[in-house]
């Protein structure tokens, strides 16, 4: 099994004396909406009931889907609802040094393909939770003549050895097969970008996160990144998913989907009394017992200090279940 000898590691991890590092971890796609602000708030809350640090990565690694602006309007609006980074601000745009750095202590394990989108298709094994085509295993002997490589994938054990468990916080224990589940995976694509997979966990590493706190839509992916970061040689985080927010369609809420900017109106009063409501509507989502939001006064640090004691207790009533 490969050792990844991290550049950063052990310099970010020493410099960060508490024992709980958590982070939040956007897409700048769009600015924050009702559902990445439940996302946010549930990792910034769970930090700080654990007297933890809390960190903010910029996660742009598909520059094709990054749109200008939008990770500094994100940086706003949390500032707006009082959250800010306890370390510097990363951008995965500018650490594509040590993906690249992660894939070489890989390369063993990981192997060219050739296959385009519609041949993985065609394979017919079905689609992942996640939305990726299953693959079939075309090129792990190597490129049929006359093919040229497209993205790089990672070779997963066959069926016996491809299981992976772990405890989720909220979930409870999930367990999955990658063989059936997944396959190979990317993790350099098509396009030149590293893959999400590889990315996210080099960084989480990296910045000694011990605990991932995100939404439910990810929860698939986990086992993934728990397999690369035993290849990599690097600690698993604890992970806790929460629900995602649906819109009536029953779609998870998105750019894509049209959910609204979570913004102050300016031409609807006193900003700080927005940003407790906001964030009300989100401990709400997610199950706080909480005073409602005219009780805070539009007392921002009122709301926050409610907010943490009320995420511990619903921990605690979940623990005791
Ligand atoms: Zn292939």
């Amino acid at each position: 099994m490969a050792v990844f000898r991290y550049p950063f590691f052990v310099a970010v991890a020493a410099s960060c004396s508490r024992p709980y590092v958590g982070r939040f971890a956007p897409s700048p796609s769009g600015p924050l909406h009702a559902g990445s602000l439940v996302a946010a708030l549930a990792s910034y809350l769970d930090a700080r009931a654990h007297d933890g640090a809390w960190l903010i990565r910029i996660e742009d690694i598909d520059e094709g889907r990054a749109v200008p602006g939008a990770a500094d309007t994100i940086l706003r609006q949390l500032a707006w609802l009082g959250m800010a980074s306890d370390g510097e601000i990363v951008w995965q745009s500018r650490r594509k040094h040590l993906y690249q750095a992660a894939y070489d202590s890989l390369a063993g394990h990981a192997y060219p393909c050739g296959c385009n989108r519609r041949e993985i298709a065609d394979s017919r094994l079905g689609v992942a939770p996640d939305g990726a085509a299953i693959y079939p295993g075309t090129c792990r002997a190597g490129l049929a003549p006359g093919r040229t490589a497209r993205s790089l994938r990672l070779r997963v054990p066959g069926a016996g050895a491809d299981v992976v468990s772990f405890d989720d916080r909220f979930a409870g224990r999930v367990t999955q097969h990658l063989e059936t589940a997944s396959g190979d995976f990317v993790l350099k694509r098509a396009d030149g970008f590293w893959a999400y997979q590889l990315a996210v966990v080099v960084d989480d590493a990296a910045q000694g996160v011990t605990d991932v706190v995100r939404g439910a839509d990810l929860l698939d992916s986990t086992p993934r990144q728990i397999y690369l970061q035993r290849l990599l040689g690097v600690p698993t985080p604890r992970y806790l998913h929460v629900p995602v927010v649906r819109n009536a369609q029953g779609e998870k809420l998105s750019k894509q989907t049209g959910a609204p900017a979570v913004q102050p109106d300016p031409t609807s009063g006193d900003a700080e009394v927005q940003a407790v409501a906001a964030l009300c509507h989100a401990a709400g989502f997610l199950g706080l017992d909480l005073a409602p939001p005219s009780d805070f006064e539009g007392d921002l640090a009122a709301f926050w200090r409610a907010a943490i004691a009320a995420w511990s207790r619903l921990l605690d009533a979940r623990q005791a279940r």
